[in-house]
């Protein structure tokens, strides 16, 4: 007896299928069944067409189909920043001259956060951590255009416009301002839509936040759950500032004040020490590392050594949006000369899925490729 074709939503077909589940499987001309918004099945196309009868067909014909990637650290309005910033070395909240957060209004980041977030998923990215003032119109953009979400506030009590003037002056106005903005931003998007938007608690950065203020966050964090997000180690003038003020490195500063621990994804990590790589891979943080963005500035992290160390690294954009894969180590000679000096990996310097090698499809050649660069050396 012949079954009928169950009905299901979606059916996508596509050279390669990227399982990545725990056997790693790739399956050549296969297809991807969804129903309800979730896969139910994964396997040939030819198998696959005898199972399901899709409402509709994407025809993934000389394409991989693979899981969407993770941006882990991103400020979607800084797109109000592009072209300003990419070749200054600093960063932008550090920066006169150059559009501010606290000058835009819930309608300019609703758009800006949009328009980032458009461009991430046209470039495969369906997860983003998003955090910046405004954070409510971030879940909302990401919210109306099905992209999953971890949304917090950027909370600090340095007065923004010292701060562009090399000053700092912790406010307790704003560090108050902008724990109630992450506090309603928790309290009204997270769980949304089954929990495709989360909220977490974002405090900016170690010198911009005083030791009052972490401490207050590190308290709100614990009882919230969830990850905490931050930029670490990110400028030596972070780095001195700390250490003036508390006479510890800023790692040393989480970790006395319980932030430095396994739900800690820190952004940067670039002017660290040994004995803080050796703390941070102690204390199991997530590294978000963006090697094209730290390297425009003139940098290079410590991500072998932190890897070692005992953090994981994850990758991410930082303000700038766009495309994962081309922000972090794309194609371009310089890209891949600088993944091959600063992180001893074989460089990914794939030309295209439309280069083949002997034997194998455009898709397998790409594959091979990305898969030989992950590797370290
Ligand atoms: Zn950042």
């Amino acid at each position: 007896m012949t079954l009928e074709p169950a009905p299901c939503d979606l059916l996508v077909k596509g050279d390669l299928i990227l399982t990545l589940d725990a056997q790693d499987r790739v399956i050549s001309s296969g297809a991807v069944a969804v129903a309800d918004r979730a896969i139910v099945d994964i396997g040939p196309a030819d198998e696959l067409h005898t199972r399901w009868a899709p409402a509709e067909m994407i025809d993934g014909t000389g394409r991989i189909v693979m899981p969407g990637l993770v941006n882990v650290h991103n400020h979607t309005p800084l797109m109000v920043t592009r072209g300003m910033i990419e070749d200054i070395g600093f960063a932008p909240m550090y920066t006169p001259g150059i559009p501010q957060g606290h000058w835009l209004t819930e309608d300019d980041a609703f758009a800006l956060s949009s328009l980032g977030m458009y461009e991430l998923l046209r470039a495969g990215c369906t997860t983003v951590v998003d955090y910046y003032r405004h954070p409510g119109a971030c879940a909302r953009a990401a919210a109306d255009l099905g992209l999953r979400a971890v949304v917090a506030g950027r909370v600090h009590d340095a007065e923004p416009a010292a701060l562009t003037t090399g000053r700092y002056e912790y406010s307790r106005a704003v560090g108050e301002a902008s724990l109630r903005e992450n506090a309603e931003l928790i309290e009204r998007w997270n769980g949304h839509d089954g929990g495709r938007i989360r909220c977490d608690w974002a405090p900016h950065a170690p010198d911009t936040c005083s030791d009052d203020l972490l401490r207050e966050v590190s308290r709100l964090a614990e009882r919230h759950g969830g990850n905490i997000h931050t930029h670490l180690c990110q400028l030596p003038l972070e780095v001195e500032t700390v250490v003036a003020r508390s006479g510890l490195t800023p790692p040393q500063l989480l970790d006395k004040l319980g932030l430095l621990n396994e739900r800690l994804i820190a952004a940067h990590c670039i002017h660290m020490e040994p004995a803080d790589i050796e703390l941070c891979g102690r204390a199991g943080i997530t590294v978000a590392h963006a090697p094209i963005g730290n390297a425009k500035g003139g940098r290079i992290a410590p991500i072998i050594e932190l890897r070692e160390a005992g953090a994981r690294i994850a990758l991410c954009t930082d303000t700038s949006s766009g495309d994962l894969i081309e922000s972090c180590a794309g194609p371009s000679p310089c890209s891949a000369s600088i993944a091959r000096a600063a992180y001893s990996t074989r460089a990914l310097c794939w030309t295209g899925a439309h280069e083949r090698e002997p034997g194998r499809s455009g898709s397998e050649t790409w594959w091979a490729r990305w898969r030989s660069a992950s590797v370290p050396t």
